[in-house]
């Protein structure tokens, strides 16, 4: 019995599993209000971007691109920038904080984005915009290193660094969600109001389940304002619930305004969510209310349903975002279930307590891949014999579930080929039954197709 932990031992990528790193800053942009990102590169790094967060949200939003051409890429674009400002700032009025996104080709030319933000602020915004409150924020993603994941980390970093202020102590904590669905910002507040802490939830998107009011206006935008990024630095501590998409600006909080910190952990799963809850209990001295035990209870409940009968000794292959594979992969042991196959691209996986703890934990033989592509996976299944029961991901593995016949549960971004995931939360209680009933009912369907002991479930 062994986990195993190593790098895809193949240069290249085939079938990525993530994106580049200006597509993790632009999800954080869309969650903070009165924002609009401009990503300094092709046209193609925004649409296509924007595309697939439009297409996992089912929601209409607005990023805007400097639009390079082929002569910016040999003679410099920062002209394309003072005047994507200058349109952006013209267009609309609202608009107060503008990240701009760098991409690969304008950091391999060598665009010095933070020298045109001086520009700008000394000339444009004082001579044409005077009065007006508005924010540049270089936020710099090349994308021929890291990925969205990394992209999220330094833009939520820099923001926050840009922003936070100190002042008067305010009582409230920060929490930092990480790349988080409006199904699981809902779920965070739900906790956080029934144990009555006063928190700012920073960079969410709940209203990105928006509604189709009479008024007709389709655009989703996020809530964080620049109020709640000031006072960042006033807060009594920072929750920081995914170690590797927002860690990088608690450290920051912590290091320069000496807010105490908690890293994770990511509140898949009965185990985890327990976890939050007694961090938070820990921060605020506030006690875990009967309503929330209660929900526990059902949560354990319905688990207690399915573990033994359906779930127990199932083997399943997890990819996506690393906090989140690995909450997935802690929930699946608790259920007695048998992650065999873990990938991301994740190179800090060496020092993450979580994977030590399953290296040392797991009684079944288990692959923890760093830089995989769902090319590894599908190689394993089809060349290797790698027997699954169950997929865990998102819907870029699609073809290989389909293909290989073999159920999945969809989780992560994007998801864009099942109805409004989006709203469901993973993390939480309530995520926890979500999850394993998504499971459960996958696996009833493929026992069905199959006929393999389909019976069962008129007895069950
Ligand atoms: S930043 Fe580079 S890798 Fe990302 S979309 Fe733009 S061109 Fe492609």
């Amino acid at each position: 019995m062994s986990c195993e932990l190593k790098a895809k031992d193949r240069t290249g990528v085939i079938n990525l599993i993530f994106t580049c790193q200006p597509a993790g800053a632009q999800y954080v942009s869309i969650g903070i209000k009165d924002c609009i990102g401009i990503v300094h590169g092709g046209q193609g790094c925004v649409m296509f971007v924007r595309l697939l967060i439009s297409q996992h949200l089912k929601e209409s939003f607005e990023i805007a691109s400097s639009s390079v051409h082929e002569d910016g890429v040999v003679f410099g674009a920062l002209d394309r920038v003072e005047q994507a400002v200058d349109v952006l700032l013209m267009r609309y009025p609202h608009v107060k904080v503008i990240p701009i996104i760098t991409t690969c080709s304008t950091e391999v030319i060598g665009d010095d984005v933070d020298g045109v933000v001086r520009k700008l602020n000394d000339g444009l915004l004082k001579e044409k915009y005077a009065g007006r409150e508005v924010h540049l924020i270089p936020i710099h993603t090349p994308s021929f290193v890291g990925s969205m994941i990394s992209g999220y980390d330094l833009a939520v970093r820099d923001i926050v660094k840009y922003f936070a202020r100190k002042g008067e102590s305010n009582g409230k904590i920060n929490v930092i969600t990480g790349w988080a669905n409006p199904g699981d910002v809902t779920a965070l507040k739900h906790l956080l109001s029934e144990m009555e802490i006063d928190a700012t939830v920073l960079f969410e998107i709940e209203d990105f389940d928006s509604p189709f009011m009479p008024s007709g206006n389709t655009v989703s935008h996020g809530n964080t304002t620049i109020a709640d990024l000031t006072d960042t630095a006033n807060a009594s501590a920072t929750l920081e619930l995914n170690r590797y998409e927002g860690g990088k600006a608690a450290n920051y909080l912590e290091e320069t305004f000496q807010i105490p910190t908690l890293i994770g952990p990511t509140p898949i799963g009965i185990r985890n969510t327990d976890t939050l809850l007694h961090n938070l209990k820990t921060l605020t001295g506030k006690p875990i209310p009967p309503s929330l035990v209660r929900e526990r209870g059902i949560a354990l409940d319905a688990l207690t349903d399915l573990v033994h009968m359906f779930l127990a000794d199932k083997r399943v292959a997890i990819y996506g975002n690393p906090d989140s594979v690995i909450g997935l992969a802690e929930f699946c042991l608790d259920l007695e279930m048998k992650p065999v196959l873990l990938g991301d691209d994740n190179a800090g996986y060496v020092n993450d307590p979580r994977i030590h703890a399953l290296r040392d934990g797991v009684s079944h033989d288990m692959e923890i891949i760093t830089n995989a592509d769902l090319w590894e996976m599908e190689q394993r299944i089809t060349q290797n014999d790698l027997r699954l029961d169950l997929i865990f991901g998102h819907s870029k593995g699609r073809f290989t579930a389909i293909d290989n016949q073999i159920p999945m549960v969809r989780v992560g971004f994007p998801t864009y080929d099942r109805a409004g995931h989006y709203r469901h939360p993973v993390v939480g209680y309530a995520g926890a039954i979500w999850l394993a009933e998504q499971m459960a009912n996958s696996l009833f369907i493929d026992m069905e197709y199959k006929k393999n002991k389909e019976w069962l479930l008129n007895v069950w």
